[in-house]
């Protein structure tokens, strides 16, 4: 059998094949289609049929690689598949989906892809891939958002506590991609009696809100250039299409731009990872197998034309993404609170009656379209934490963050060490929840090397800064230390604050 690279170099070469080539892919089409075309749309495609129609299609392609990066809670094989052939200018790009595992067209996107990628790498040139297609197989098979071990795997970026979230961070951390694409789905807003309008626009896409993770490029890409050229496509295609909001306007609830947090995958795993970010959602039925054919072809519809649109702009992506990267481990403040204002626009969305299906165009005033600052830190040289913590040392590793140990004889008199007093609990906010703060300082304390010798230093000057900081201040909003793993840190601060010289 001719494969489908030799085919390339042989039309390259101007070497009249064009009608073998049809007939190459319609053969490769007709003997591999994904199960949900075999089925019609009858059904979604279940994590076995998946891993089979995976074998087979990158068995049959020396370009497309099948890897096993790991088991889920329940010892499902958590797989992506990955192009050969990683060239140094390559634009990488990371799709994981069906992190909610009642979210099938999210996974039946990602197999479209992958069907699809020797189509991209011949249009695109210098683009690489890795996707994940069903990142929570357990939650999948059971038909719950949640894994395995009944764990919302898009709430465990940052503690990483999941077995499915480690393997996706390591992956992520050994492949470094420049876009991450997060792929999930949401229910309609419904409508009530005194305001029967209901929004459910079939796709949206989200960028990044924390304000930390949202490099000038990155942001001004992505709202300046991705959104309007995606919405450009998805109105020519006749899909309705928004910006990503959440919140409810038959609830009369102000609608934002999703969560500030950490620790789900759009900002837990890319943007603090200093990808240029995304997540989609696509419309979800009112029962699991509503509409499949619509909803996946919804989200292909989103997908592709963002890829597009990042893909028209590889070499500008790949640059400002390595700029970045570069750049990070020099930053002087980190932003350990924000919260979402309302701005000068409006909300305009259509909305449909209930029950007619009307559409209808409205005007929303409450519409935080805003995220400003509200507290700063400026970034220590480091921290101190104490090496017999054991979930703390496993959170390091498993974010691939860099210690040192602290030997007594380490010259002495260069660090200032901190550490925090704690004077007493309050409740911070954060996105209208209520989560464990702190009030106290750091103040100087006289600590001697021979004392942190049962302590890692861990330098902010490494490419996780950010979520050094904002992960191990005790005064973040996004700190470890608001999480009930760690409630022990409460008595007593158990982290050192190294300043700069
Ligand atoms: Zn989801």
């Amino acid at each position: 059998m001719i494969r489908l690279v030799d085919m390339e170099l042989l039309v390259k070469k101007g070497i009249g094949l064009g009608l073998l080539m049809l007939f190459f892919y319609t053969t490769m089409a007709q003997k591999l289609p994904r199960p949900i075309v075999r089925g019609q749309f009858q059904q979604w495609t279940s994590h076995e049929e998946m891993l089979k129609w995976l074998h087979q299609i990158t068995a049959s392609s020396s370009d497309l690689h099948l890897k096993v990066m790991g088991k889920s809670h329940l010892g499902r094989d958590l797989v992506s598949v990955i192009n050969a052939n990683l060239q140094d200018s390559d634009l990488k790009i990371m799709i994981i989906a069906e992190q909610h595992g009642d979210e099938p067209s999210a996974m039946e996107a990602a197999l479209w892809l992958i069907e699809q990628l020797p189509e991209y790498k011949a249009r695109f040139g210098n683009v690489h891939f890795c996707v994940v297609p069903m990142v929570n197989p357990d939650g999948y098979e059971q038909g719950t958002r949640r894994n395995g071990r009944n764990q919302d795997l898009n709430r465990d970026h940052l503690l990483l506590l999941e077995k499915e979230n480690q393997a996706v961070h390591a992956m992520y951390q050994e492949y470094q991609p420049h876009v991450l694409i997060d792929i999930h789905e949401y229910p309609a807003d419904i409508g009530t009696s005194d305001f029967p309008w209901e929004k459910r626009t079939q796709e949206q896409l989200g960028i990044v809100t924390n304000l930390n993770c949202r490099g000038s490029f990155h942001h001004s890409f992505s709202s300046g250039v991705v959104l309007p050229e995606v919405d450009s496509i998805m109105t020519l295609r006749g899909i309705s299409f928004s910006e990503y909001a959440v919140g409810s306007m038959a609830k009369k609830e102000r609608i934002r731009h999703s969560t500030v947090d950490i620790d789900d995958g759009r900002q837990g795993l890319g943007a603090v990872g200093g990808s240029l970010s995304f997540i989609i959602e696509g419309l979800n039925g009112k029962g699991r197998n509503d509409n499949i054919q619509s909803r996946v072809e919804g989200q292909i519809a989103l997908l592709s034309a963002l890829l597009e649109v990042v893909l028209k702009n590889n070499e500008d992506v790949f640059n400002a993404v390595n700029r970045y990267r570069e750049q990070e481990p020099l930053a002087d403040e980190v932003i350990t609170s924000m919260d979402h204002f309302v701005g000068n626009e409006n909300w305009k969305t259509t909305m449909y009656h209930k029950d007619s299906n009307e559409p209808k165009n409205f005007s929303y005033g409450f519409y935080q379209s805003e995220i400003w600052p509200i507290k700063k830190v400026q970034v220590p040289s480091g921290y101190l934490i104490p090496a017999s913590d054991t979930l703390l040392n496993q959170w390091l590793m498993h974010h691939g963050i860099e210690k040192i140990r602290v030997l007594k004889g380490l010259s002495s008199g260069t660090f200032l060490f901190k550490q925090w007093k704690h004077e007493g609990w309050k409740t911070q906010m954060l996105e209208g929840m209520q989560v464990p703060g702190w009030t106290g300082a750091w103040t100087v304390q006289k600590v001697s090397v021979a004392e942190c010798a049962d302590y890692w230093y861990v330098p902010c000057g490494q490419n996780q800064l950010k979520r050094i900081v904002m992960a191990l201040e005790p005064e973040s909003m996004f700190g470890l230390v608001r999480y009930p793993e760690y409630a022990h840190w409460r008595a007593e601060y158990p982290i050192l604050r190294v300043e700069r010289d």
